[in-house]
């Protein structure tokens, strides 16, 4: 059998390499959205920000000043501002991710790799999208992206239970609806705290990040998420 991934550099030997597509095949990733496959940082999180802190002030009636200690608070607590909206303020959750979801021209924001639609359709496994972001926005992402039918299922936060992760639950309810196996699973994220989570339940790790340090529960650090194939080796 021909290797997928003829550009592997990896140190496993060339024989064991050949099995690298068979090895997957019945295994999934979990792949993160914003920050693991497009890069939100460059326009759409200097937006979501503004938005955030708008709302806050706008429905609790507060200062920017305390709405930034609120946020900080929730992200730390929670690993989300929208849990703490919800636990602290009894927000809408789905009012909230929609007014703060919202962008004018989407598509002229969203900045993604070359080479990342190739890399997703050679590489072996189910693919899963599980991201806090909201339903309407990671479709839109996805369908900018051109990458939308390379994942057999899309968790967006509403399709667990507005449950973020870190958090277990959120995590619990995505592998019980896909029937899977957290030790068949690997998680592809840019948050290290979610993959803290994964990493606890069993799951393979791979961390997108240019950081010079590597966490004991990251398996693989990659700098772009295009560079994936290069790395099976190692999960
Ligand atoms: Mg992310």
């Amino acid at each position: 059998m021909k290797s997928p991934f003829p550009e592997d550099t990896g140190s496993s030997p060339a024989s064991s390499r050949k099995l690298d597509g068979s090895r997957f095949e019945h295994r999934t990733w979990l792949f993160d959205l914003d920050n693991t496959l497009h890069n939100a940082s460059a326009h759409i999180f200097p937006q979501i920000h503004v938005s955030m802190m708008a709302y806050i002030c706008r429905h609790l009636n507060v200062d920017e000043a305390e709405a930034t200690r609120l946020r900080q608070t929730y992200w730390k607590r929670y690993g989300a501002t929208l849990l703490g909206m919800m636990r602290h303020h009894g927000t809408d959750p789905r009012h909230f991710l929609q007014q703060t979801h919202a962008f004018d021209d989407l598509a002229s924001m969203v900045v993604s790799e070359r080479g990342l639609k190739q890399m997703l359709r050679r590489l072996p496994g189910r693919k899963v999208i599980f991201s806090n972001a909201p339903q309407q926005y990671t479709e839109a992402v996805l369908a900018l992206t051109g990458i939308r039918r390379d994942f057999a299922a899309v968790y967006p936060v509403e399709r667990f239970r507005f449950q973020p992760k870190p958090a277990t639950a959120g995590f619990l309810h995505l592998l019980h609806k896909e029937r899977l196996d957290p030790h068949r699973c690997i998680m592809v994220e840019d948050s290290l705290p979610n993959l803290k989570t994964a990493k606890r339940l069993g799951m393979k790790t791979v961390w997108v990040s240019t950081s010079s340090r590597q966490p004991s529960y990251v398996d693989v650090k990659l700098a772009s998420v295009v560079d994936l194939p290069k790395r099976l080796g190692r999960l």
